[in-house]
């Protein structure tokens, strides 16, 4: 899975991600332009980052 979020929604991204996944995810900073363009799953905010499979 992959879970785009804001900075505000990080730790709610990777526990979301634990509980489904049962493994860690890799965190990655989400650069521009696809920054520009994703917004935060949890919120309005731009997405900092990306929560995916490793
Ligand atoms: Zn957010």
């Amino acid at each position: 899975m992959k879970i785009y979020c804001c900075e505000e929604h990080v730790e709610l991204a990777l526990d979301v991600f634990v509980d489904e996944e049962e493994t860690f995810p890799e965190l990655r900073t989400v650069d521009n332009p696809e920054r520009l363009s994703t917004n935060c799953e949890y919120c309005r905010n731009q997405a900092a980052y990306l929560v995916e499979n490793v």
